[in-house]
Parts: C-alpha cells; sequence; structure tokens
C-alpha cells in the first residue's frame, strides 16, 4: 500500500480535525504537476470544520500542556522515528505532488525531520527564570508558558519541512496546531499528520483542514478568539491580508515570506565556488525557493568570465520528471508559475538582458521551463525588484563595494542574501551592511534546524528553528510572590 493509499477513506484523501477523519462533502483534486496525471481528491472543508479542529484543539490543549516535557518529548522523538520508517515514500509522495526531484525530496525529508528531533530535545529545556527582587518580601519568577491553540498556513513549495518547522516547535512548547496547507501539497501534510497519530501524538494535538481555496478557513483562523497564534509562510500580499486579520483579536504572529535574494560576487571571489553556490541557490526546487537568490550582482572585473561559466552549466542541467534518475530540474509547480517566468524573462530581454540560455518554456511541456540566464540585467526590469519563483537568473553588472551593498537593500525584501569574496575586511564589512535576516558568506546553502531562519523588512516576523523558534509558541508570565 502506498502512503497515498494510506490516506484515502471511500476513495477521498480525508482531513484529520481532533480525531477524526473527515471526507467532508466536496472534494478537490491534486495533480502531478510533471504529468497533469490526478494523484487523489481531498477533502474540501470550509469554516464549520475550521471551527470544529479550532475547538478540538482547544479541548485537547488543556490536557496537552500538562503532559510532561519529557514525555511530550517522547512523543516528538517517536514521530521523528516514524517519518524516517517511512522516509522514502514520504519523499515519492512529495516528488508526484510538488514535482521536486527525488534527490531533493529525500533532502527535505531529512530537513524536514530534523525540526523534529531538535525541537524533541529542546522541549526538555524550555526554562523560566528567577529574578533578582526589589523588595525583601517579595520574590519575582518568569514562568515561560504555551501560548496556546496555533494555526499554521503553509505554501506549497515545501510540502513537509514548512510544517514541521511549525508544528515541532509549538508541539515542544505544549501547543496545539491546526494546520492550513497549500491546496497543491495537501498529501504530504495528510501523510505527516497520519504518522503522528501512529506515534502517539494524542487526539485534537494536530488538526489538518484541507480546502481547495483558503479564504474562509483562513478567516476563521485568524479570527477565532480561541487560536492566540497564527503561523504563516507564504507571499508577503497574502501574509499582510493575514496579519491585518489577526488585528483583530491582537493574535500573536510569525510571518515567513517572500525574498528578493542578492547573490554578489566580488572580483576577489573564488569563481568556481561562487558558481557552483549560485547553482544551488538559484535552481534547487527549479527555482521556487524563498531563500532562492532572485538577483545575481556580479562585480565588473569578474562578469564576463562568471556569466560564461554559469551560463554553460545552467544550459546543461537535466530537466525532468523528479521520479527519472539524474533530474535536476522538474516542473514548475502550476502554469501560472511558468507565465510569471516568462513574463519576466519577456520583460528583462525587452529592456535590453541577453538571453544566455533558456527563455521559454522547456519542451517536454506541461510546466516545465528552461532554466534561463540573463546577462546586462538592470533595476528598470521586473526581475530586479519581484520575486520570479522560477529557474530564471539575471545578472547584474557592479563597480565597487558600496553600489553592491545599496543595490542589494534596494528591496522591500530582506529574507536571505550571498555574497562570495575572499578579503576578510571586505568580508565583514559586507557581513554588516547586508539588511537581511540571513546570509550565507561563500556559501549558497544556510538553511539547517540549528539556526534562527527569518527575515527582515516585508519579508516577515519572528524567527523558526533553534532555541528562537521555540520562544515563538510561548507566553512569559511574570509572578510576584509576596509577603514572605
Ligand atoms: P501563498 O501566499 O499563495 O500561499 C501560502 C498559503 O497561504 C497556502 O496554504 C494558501 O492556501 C494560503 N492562503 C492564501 N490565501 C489565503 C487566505 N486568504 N487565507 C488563508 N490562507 C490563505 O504562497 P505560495 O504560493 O504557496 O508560496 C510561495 C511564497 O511563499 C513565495 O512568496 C515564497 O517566497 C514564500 N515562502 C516563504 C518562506 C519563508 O520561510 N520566508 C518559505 C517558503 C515560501
Amino acid at each position: 500500500m502506498t502512503l497515498i493509499d494510506s490516506l484515502l477513506i471511500d476513495g477521498t484523501a480525508a482531513a484529520l480535525v481532533g480525531g477524526e477523519w473527515l471526507t467532508g462533502s466536496a472534494r478537490f483534486p491534486v495533480t502531478n504537476p510533471a504529468t497533469g496525471e490526478l494523484l487523489a481528491q481531498v477533502a474540501d472543508l470550509g469554516a464549520e470544520e475550521a471551527r470544529q479542529a479550532v475547538a478540538a484543539a482547544e479541548a485537547a490543549g488543556a490536557a496537552w500542556k500538562k503532559v510532561t516535557a519529557k514525555e511530550r518529548a517522547a512523543l516528538l522523538r517517536a514521530w521523528f522515528l516514524r517519518i524516517q520508517e517511512q522516509a522514502e515514500g514520504l519523499a515519492e509522495l512529495m516528488t508526484l505532488e510538488q514535482g521536486k526531484p527525488l534527490a531533493e525530496s529525500r533532502g527535505e525529508v531529512t530537513y524536514g525531520a530534523s525540526f523534529i528531533e531538535y525541537f524533541a530535545e529542546e522541549a526538555k529545556r524550555m526554562a523560566g527564570e528567577t529574578l533578582p527582587t526589589h523588595a525583601a518580601d517579595k520574590r519575582l519568577l518568569v514562568l515561560r508558558e504555551p501560548i496556546g491553540v496555533v494555526a499554521a498556513i503553509t505554501p506549497w513549495n515545501f510540502p513537509m519541512a514548512m510544517i514541521t518547522r511549525k508544528c515541532a516547535p509549538a508541539i515542544a512548547a505544549g501547543c496545539t496546531v491546526v494546520i492550513k496547507p497549500a491546496e497543491a501539497t495537501p498529501l504530504t501534510a495528510l501523510a505527516l499528520a497520519r504518522l503522528a497519530r501512529e506515534a502517539g501524538i494524542p487526539e485534537g494535538v494536530i488538526s489538518v483542514v484541507t480546502a481547495a481555496s483558503p479564504a474562509a478557513v483562513g478567516e476563521v483562523l485568524t479570527t477565532d478568539p480561541r487560536v492566540r497564534k497564527v503561523s504563516f509562510t507564504g507571499s508577503t500580499p497574502v501574509g499582510k491580508r493575514l496579519l491585518a486579520q489577526c488585528a483583530s483579536t491582537v493574535k500573536k504572529a510569525s510571518m515567513e515570506l517572500g525574498g528578493n535574494a542578492p547573490f554578489i560576487v566580488f572580483d576577489d571571489a573564488d569563481l568556481d565556488a561562487a558558481v557552483a553556490g549560485a547553482i544551488a541557490s538559484k535552481y534547487r526546487n527549479a527555482g521556487q525557493t524563498c531563500v532562492c537568490t532572485n538577483r545575481f550582482l556580479v562585480q565588473e572585473g569578474i562578469y564576463d568570465a562568471f556569466v560564461e561559466a554559469l551560463a554553460e552549466k545552467v544550459a546543461a542541467l537535466p530537466v525532468g520528471d523528479g521520479r527519472a534518475s539524474g533530474v535536476m530540474i522538474g516542473p514548475l509547480i502550476n502554469q501560472a508559475a511558468v507565465d510569471k517566468v516568462q513574463r519576466h524573462v519577456d520583460d528583462a530581454v525587452a529592456k535590453g538582458g541577453r538571453l544566455l540560455c533558456g527563455g521559454k518554456p522547456h519542451a517536454l511541456g506541461q510546466s516545465f521551463y528552461a532554466p534561463t540566464v540573463i546577462a546586462d540585467a538592470t533595476p528598470e526590469m521586473c526581475v530586479a525588484s519581484e520575486e520570479t519563483f522560477g529557474p530564471l537568473a539575471p545578472v547584474f553588472r557592479f563597480r565597487d563595494e558600496e553600489e553592491a551593498i545599496a543595490m542589494a537593500n534596494d528591496t522591500p525584501f530582506g529574507l536571505a542574501a550571498y555574497f562570495y569574496a575572499r578579503d576578510y575586511r571586505r568580508i565583514w564589512r559586507v557581513m554588516e551592511g547586508l539588511e537581511y535576516g540571513m546570509v550565507g558568506v561563500n556559501e549558497g546553502i544556510i538553511s539547517t534546524e540549528l539556526a534562527p531562519f527569518g527575515g527582515v523588512k516585508e519579508s516577515g516576523l519572528g524567527r523558526e528553528g533553534s532555541r528562537h523558534g521555540l520562544e515563538e509558541y510561548t507566553e512569559l508570565k511574570y509572578v510576584c510572590v509576596g509577603g514572605l
């Protein structure tokens, strides 16, 4: 039996509301972007089921926060181990519904599971404080408590990791969670929830409310007073809207939003390392990663060599169905994604960009797009200011360090930035000059559960991963004990 088969009740992949697997009265299709083939029909739930899930989460929360940290840690660990047992099935499922090459899906299973392992350990270290007192007859304590019911709204580009990065710290802290996965990739979310239940995580601690169109469920999750925290990962426009909705009940919110990552290559960089880092940072997941490079900024002296080496490697990247061996670029998630890349390419070429490879949908059809490099990019082009979210590398030119930092920071986004250089004084100056939440120095892949992930400016609020990621799901309660 495949993982998808295990999710089906009467032919429909069932959502999990409290302890109940619900098929609902409506369904929506989930398809493989590489082939267009139907993978499953999924329960299409609405506001009523979202309220049921919130009620179940609140009811379960009363008991869950009293479970000892050590027991919560053991249950998270059991979930982690269950995922390890099903790693290959989960990877295949992600490739089927999201399209990324199988090797990347395997990497995401490892990365996604690492949050569960890490926060299982961290659950035992959620300490409060005792403070020095201001009066001899008083003692001051700070308790760190679970925030309560959490709503997790997640995107399709990392169907597993974006869920575990929220759920693992929330559950570790003693919270209960209602997940609203992306409509393109709900099957991975349902499989994770099933494994959590099999691992012994109690009813109501995790619910998954699937929906074809998210607004009604989203409205409940952002306005119901029983939900105390919304953790969202997705685009900046949707994040702004949800943040505004959260205001009516003054919910805590974490927002992991879009980016416009610069990748700066200075004249003194190691060219081969920079090109390898560029490929990893730009073309992973066919460019559909929030921390993907969006703009290459390259210094005059190394510009021609970099562009030539990059285009040669990019033109040779194997494109195809993620299940085929050796494939490095899978399909984009849908036709709208292809249209956006094409709009950016056409706009850049019309404004003087030099197309070095790609520039059009791939001959494979569906939503495959040929990996593309455009030289002579300029700030007037859409690619300078908008997140492309596809396999397009525009390469801009700069003269000196000051200009590079100004160009890099000239955006409302501030998620990830990368630069390649050797001079250690320059490395410090540039690292400090970049207005970004995360910086890769001579490194194109920076994500790990051990470090705080998140952005500044319109790229978001809050951090995920590391001990800071646990704090996001807690409240501080100050207690003054008097009359001593
Ligand atoms: P999206 O904003 O369209 O959707 C994200 C989630 O929000 C989905 O589950 C969607 O159904 C839901 N949603 C949309 N409208 C909603 C509404 N009105 N109410 C409630 N929920 C609603 O984003 P996407 O296309 O799925 O993902 C791509 C975007 O996510 C990119 O901008 C990318 O940069 C960003 N992203 C950011 C991070 C990060 O950590 N900062 C990580 C991954 C992706």
